[in-house]
């Protein structure tokens, strides 16, 4: 009990406990306890001495549901009062609660799993929270059932100077929830600023690498037991970055440079307009289902995907937008006509030809995936003119890919691997090695290396 009713970030044991102690009188039946994270407490005691500057941003310190049939109501402490703006969204069903920049000092895993797996699912399914841009923050809800928020504000201070932040919600029905959708849409349609044309960057010299590290603010990727897929990825890309850079042959571009979220079909765009020659997405897999499963992958863009693996992994890396609490855009390509037809095939191939350069680099540092190169409908991978790959590093949900992806050792040999894929594969296009359209598997001779896939 005392372990499980609040998630504090910076508080002492003994203010937990007191704490918990209080909660339990309220916990009579209706109140929805959160599991903790394992390691939290352990792992991240360190995080207290890096609280958030006082009195910047308002902090949340704790968050817990509350719930019944169909009641909910999930609720935050904050050091300070703020004003927010609630509305729901379909496909899938989201609360989503957009606040002021907000630093929350709860463990991210927090709302990963709202309720227990034997427990029927409340209106709150699972909740994630984070920033959203600079200035903004914002609170994603996932529904179990349709719900309208019934209050999302500040109620009341108590004597130590803490505010609880309450969204509260009501069951709905279907009818009246995509109506509700259906005006949220339209209010965001018409705050939606136009998108202001960004000047290309003027063609660079050298080859821009374009290093995209998946997720970050809101989204925080896979998480399994303290392991954040978007803290690792960000290493890892940052690791890769610095070699390339090291080598001073190409100019390397990071999609985002810190925890901050970048839409998917922004990071294509900026493959777009930055004339990237290459574009790597990096990021983890998790696969509760399946401990034993573990290794890298090297996906390509395809119309249809190469297996069940590939498209659920597809399926789960396009939804980055969602976590965010994005409605669903269009497909982000503007792109159409025969010219783009046979970029886009002269595009795929020079992709097939760096994944398999990819495979075979990793090999030498990393485990593999048992099929290390597939292909799906990844968004990320869009862009008609960018030779584009995504190298899923491994399964967090592994013991030994979780123990390589934590390690920095592993991290620089790997990262290593990686850069001189990509040295290999811009040595080899300048040396006159070529693809044909017709044969996009067909990897050149020069300095690739001879293990097959
Ligand atoms: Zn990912």
């Amino acid at each position: 009990m005392a372990e499980s009713a609040f998630f504090r970030k910076a508080v002492g044991a003994a203010t937990a406990l007191a704490l918990a102690a209080g909660m339990a009188v309220l916990a009579a039946g209706w109140l929805t306890l959160l599991r903790p994270a394992g390691r939290y407490f352990g792992f991240r005691a360190h995080a207290a001495t890096v609280q958030p500057e006082q009195g910047k941003h308002p902090a949340a310190n704790a968050a817990r549901i509350e719930q019944s049939d169909d009641r909910a109501k999930l609720i935050f402490e904050l050091s300070a009062p703020l004003d927010a703006t609630a509305f729901v969204l379909a496909d899938p069903d989201r609360v989503i609660v957009d606040l002021p920049q907000t630093d929350f000092a709860l463990d991210p895993e927090t709302g990963k799993a709202a309720y227990p797996p034997h427990r029927k699912a409340g209106l709150i399914a699972a909740f994630r929270f984070g920033q959203l841009a600079p200035g903004k923050s914002r609170i994603v809800i996932e529904l179990g059932a349709p719900a309208q928020v019934v209050l999302a504000a500040c109620d009341k201070s108590d004597s130590d100077g803490h505010v609880r932040f309450v969204v509260e919600l009501a069951k709905t029905d279907r009818r009246s929830f995509e109506a509700a959708v259906q005006t949220a849409r339209i209010q965001l349609a018409a705050l939606a600023q136009p998108k202001t044309a960004q000047k290309p960057e003027p063609e660079s010299a050298k080859p821009v690498i374009m290093i995209d590290p998946g997720h970050g603010g809101i989204d925080h990727g896979a998480m399994v037991k303290g392991l954040i897929e978007k803290e690792l990825v960000f290493d890892f890309a940052k690791a890769v970055a610095a070699k390339l850079d090291a080598d001073g042959r190409f100019k390397v571009v990071m999609t985002r440079d810190g925890d901050s979220f970048v839409p998917l079909s922004e990071r294509v765009r900026m493959a777009r307009d930055g004339n990237a020659a290459l574009f790597v997405s990096i990021h983890a897999d998790t696969l509760s289902s399946a401990a034993d499963v573990s290794g890298a992958t090297v996906y390509t863009l395809s119309d249809r995907a190469s297996d069940a693996e590939a498209a659920r992994v597809a399926e789960k890396e396009n939804q980055s937008d969602a976590a965010a609490g994005l409605d669903k855009t269009e497909d982000a390509s503007d792109v159409s006509g025969i010219l783009f037809d046979l970029t886009r095939r002269e595009t795929r191939a020079y992709s097939h030809f760096f994944a398999h350069t990819l495979v075979n680099y990793w090999r030498v540092a990393g485990r593999l995936n048992k099929n290390p190169r597939r292909s799906a409908g990844f968004l990320v991978l869009k862009a008609p003119d960018v030779p584009s790959v995504l190298l899923e590093l491994g399964y967090l949900s592994n013991e030994k890919d979780g123990l390589a992806l934590a390690s920095a050792q592993w991290r620089d040999k790997a990262s290593s691997q990686v850069a001189d894929a990509i040295e290999a594969f811009f040595a080899a296009r300048e040396s006159g090695a070529t693809v044909t359209k017709t044969d996009p598997d067909r990897v050149p001779v020069g300095k690739i290396p001879s293990a097959g896939p």
